[in-house]
């Protein structure tokens, strides 16, 4: 068992929300994980860069549990390069047109550089921005022409763009700061449980996945799922909190009250069963959780719960504040519970307790 300490889980969650991964993009998260755990892990990866991360000890003739957390986040890629030196671009994943602009952003050139923007709202001496759309908004890189682009900067059309925010972690609270906790904390999630479970004897074989391009419509997953044959998956998620905006009732995705089990979104509903299972096991270990009923969204379980003879799939959420926009809040003990949660369900699991599902 190799249990991380709050120090740990912050440098690795620091790197991996500091690291620049646009949907069709990941190779600086996915290598930060390949370089880090390649040796503790057999990691295999295909073309997408979708990860597959097999323990030594794994068995292949063992039911198995596949841990999938998505290493893309939302971000933008440039559409095309105007005359004035402004850049048209196009949003990947689902962003709040209203929270697009006037922050600062990085894009990515021909050389591998990433080169700082900003993206341009209209001052209110103007008339300001109000009512503007995603598609009229563009990326100010302060150059002046079209040739200052291309030929000082080196961007070129489909270069992606991610916000420009670096991670910080408040001790005392224990909140942490920074972009892309969708998905990155998921990452952190299925790194750290498998970690958690080394050198334990399971029933089952466990194996990570890091899926790319979530946020464009969980198309890693896809071919993950199919790589690893999962009978069961658990889906990391950094969700979306509702605390500071709903009804202190109706919220389900409060910060600091433990790891977020997902009962229905648009894209599944959770096996009751499961969910019960599951439910116990917090209850039994005092894990703190809280349910989520969700109006929208969806996660990566939609197409996997739906692959094979159907793989019955657990949400774990660890709520972030503002998740699609620039920057996030979260709590550690979130993202502790919620591995903690996935370490004691899986000790539970066996080919009996998988065929009572
Ligand atoms: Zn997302």
């Amino acid at each position: 068992m190799i249990n991380y300490t709050k120090e740990e889980s912050i440098a690795l969650i620091e790197a991996l929300s500091n690291a620049k991964g646009a949907p069709g993009f990941e190779d600086e998260v996915v290598n930060i994980i390949k370089k880090k755990y390649g040796e503790q892990f057999t990691i295999q990866e295909d073309s997408m860069r979708n990860l597959m991360i097999y323990r030594k000890n794994h068995a292949g003739n063992k039911p198995i549990i596949m841990l999938d957390g998505h290493s893309d986040e939302v971000a933008f890629i440039v559409q095309s390069i105007r005359p004035n030196g402004t850049l048209k671009f196009l949003p990947l994943g689902g962003w709040v047109t209203q929270t697009v602009p006037a922050h600062k952003v990085l894009i990515k050139n021909s050389e591998g550089h990433y080169i700082e923007g900003i993206i341009g709202s209209r001052p209110p001496h103007f008339g300001g921005g109000d009512g503007q759309k995603l598609e009229d908004m563009i990326i100010d890189v302060g150059a002046t022409s079209y040739e200052e682009v291309v030929d000082l900067f080196k961007i070129e059309v489909g270069a992606p763009v991610v916000p420009d925010t670096t991670f910080s972690y408040n001790k005392t609270t224990e909140i942490m700061l920074g972009k892309a906790f969708d998905n990155r904390l998921g990452c952190g999630c299925v790194i750290e449980t498998l970690l958690a479970l080394e050198g334990l004897e399971l029933d089952v074989d466990v194996v990570g996945a890091i899926s790319v391009q979530e946020e464009v419509g969980c198309r890693g997953a896809k071919v993950n799922v199919k790589n690893i044959k999962p009978d069961i998956a658990i889906i990391f998620e950094g969700s979306p909190a509702d605390d500071t905006f709903m009804d202190r009732y109706e919220a389900q995705g409060c910060l600091k009250k433990g790891a977020q089990i997902r009962h229905f979104d648009r894209s599944f509903i959770a096996n009751p069963r499961l969910i019960e299972e599951v439910k116990k096991v917090a209850r039994e270990k005092e894990i703190p959780y809280q349910c989520a009923v969700r109006s929208g969204g969806g996660t990566d379980a939609g197409p996997i719960h739906l692959e094979l003879a159907a793989v019955p799939c657990l949400v774990l959420g660890v709520p972030v504040r503002y998740a699609h926009t620039h920057y996030g809040y979260a709590a550690m003990k979130d993202y502790k519970a919620s591995i903690e949660l996935a370490v004691e369900y899986i000790k539970t699991l066996s080919e009996e307790t998988i065929a009572k599902l």
